[in-house]
């Protein structure tokens, strides 16, 4: 399946995995639209104000990109984030709200709302991780949210099925992000430690996985694609190398 001449909308595109999955479809010929919160940062040939856990923002950010790129092909539902590392107990209705409300209320919202800007032949990919298919321990608002999107994702292929909109979610693992800044919200040793004695995967890697879902013949959907570090099992087991 070639790229070229495509359109596609990508949320989250300021930092990481976004970013990355911009560029390596804007180099694949396709014209990107860019949303997130931080816009002066995005680098897409429409960068645009988004915030995904506001209906409003939303509509306004797919009614432009939908009008000046002139339909889509390609959503990329990649907008997301962590917070903290504690037990439940010491968990927050704020922290919870807003690990919620962007990792599973703004991806329903977003995919809402650009579907029927989807032409025929489209692809919606989802940003999963390995929390939403396995558990790890002082993590549960994010194991619960990305579990959530794993289920909606299952329901919406059931809804699509007979209709030519292909669907993929690439689970990860450690990527190499400002996921873990953000987690630790601003702390950078605790965000480098998550790091530490570890190759991660990078954001350009995981935009490989994307471009190769989106690239296979018409008749192909890869459902999932789950992809870690060599040296992580899961969510919590990873083997560092010593000091
Ligand atoms: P990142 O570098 O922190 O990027 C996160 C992106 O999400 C930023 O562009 C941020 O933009 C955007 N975002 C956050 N809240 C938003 C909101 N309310 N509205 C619009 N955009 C919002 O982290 P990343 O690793 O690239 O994360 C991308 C996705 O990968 C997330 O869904 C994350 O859960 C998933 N993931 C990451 C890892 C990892 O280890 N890094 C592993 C598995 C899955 P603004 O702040 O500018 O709005």
């Amino acid at each position: 399946m070639e790229l070229e001449g495509k359109t596609a909308i990508v949320t989250g595109a300021s930092s990481g995995i976004g970013a990355a999955t911009v560029r390596k479809l804007r180099a694949a010929g396709v014209r990107v639209a860019g949303g997130a919160r931080r816009v002066a940062r995005i680098e897409a040939d429409l960068a645009l104000p988004l915030d995904v856990t506001d209906e409003e923002s939303c509509a306004a950010f797919v009614t432009r990109a939908a009008s000046e790129l002139g339909g889509v092909d390609i959503l990329f539902n990649n907008a997301g984030l962590a917070l903290g590392r504690y037990p439940f107990w010491e968990s927050n209705p704020d922290d919870e709200a807003t690990v919620l409300h962007t990792n599973v209320d703004g991806v329903l919202r977003m995919t809402r709302i650009c579907l029927p800007h989807i032409r025929d032949q489209g692809h919606i990919v989802f940003m999963g991780s390995v929390a939403g298919r396995q558990a790890y321990q002082n993590a549960a608002s994010y194991v619960a949210a990305k579990f959530g999107l794993r289920g909606f994702v299952y329901a919406l292929r059931e809804d699509l099925l007979g209709r030519p909109i292909r669907i993929t979610t690439v689970d990860a693992g450690l990527v190499e992000s400002e996921f873990s800044l953000v987690r630790f919200r601003g702390d950078e040793d605790a965000a480098k430690a998550v790091y530490a004695g570890v190759e991660p995967v990078t954001p350009e890697e995981i935009a490989d996985c994307v471009l190769f879902a989106l690239t296979r013949p018409l008749h192909v959907n890869i459902d999932e694609i789950v992809i870690k570090a060599l040296a992580q099992s899961s969510g919590a087991r990873v083997v560092r190398r010593e000091k």
